[in-house]
């Protein structure tokens, strides 16, 4: 956890952090494209990659894996992925979401709310293993002031659909 790395965030700023999920929590970073926050959980834009609606969903404790949820983690972390899914497919209009959680990253348990969209098929293809190209791609040609205004208006649309259940 004390090894602090260095890393990009989505418009380009580089930052050092060791745990994105403590850094945020402890606010030792700017809480940046946040969308929900509940007890247990926060959702948030991802902090590397430009795609508009690329949600990650962490937990506000420091653990790795599902197995260690207390009880109320347990439901507060249904509630809020379903809560986030509902509100890409209605706010967004997005039909496909890929769900991904590594067990074996620095950083604490997160989860990609991933969305596939067409121009991803029509140049990666789909499922998992299409996810590391459309990000690598996003990564480098994404960063343009278009995508990234389409990445806050993004942000915005679902943080208000969300506040508004
Ligand atoms: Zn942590």
């Amino acid at each position: 956890m004390s090894d602090k790395r260095e890393t990009v965030d989505y418009k380009g700023n580089p930052t050092q952090v060791s745990c994105l999920g403590c850094a945020r929590e402890n606010e030792e970073m700017e809480r940046t494209g946040t969308v929900l926050t509940t007890e247990h959980f926060g959702a948030h834009q991802d902090f590397e990659i430009p795609i508009p609606g690329f949600i990650i969903i962490s937990s506000r404790r420091h653990l790795q894996s599902v197995d260690e949820f207390a009880d109320e983690e347990k439901i507060d972390f249904i509630n809020t992925l379903t809560a986030v899914r509902a509100g890409m497919r209605k706010a967004l209009n997005i039909d496909v979401v890929y769900l991904v959680q590594e067990e074996d990253t620095s950083h604490h348990f997160h989860v990609w709310v991933f969305p596939r969209y067409d121009w991803m098929v029509e140049q990666f293809g789909k499922k998992t293993p299409s996810l590391r190209p459309i990000m690598e791609y996003a990564r480098e040609h994404l960063k343009t002031e278009g995508n990234l205004e389409k990445v806050e208006e993004t942000i915005a649309k679902l943080k208000t659909h969300l506040e508004a259940r």
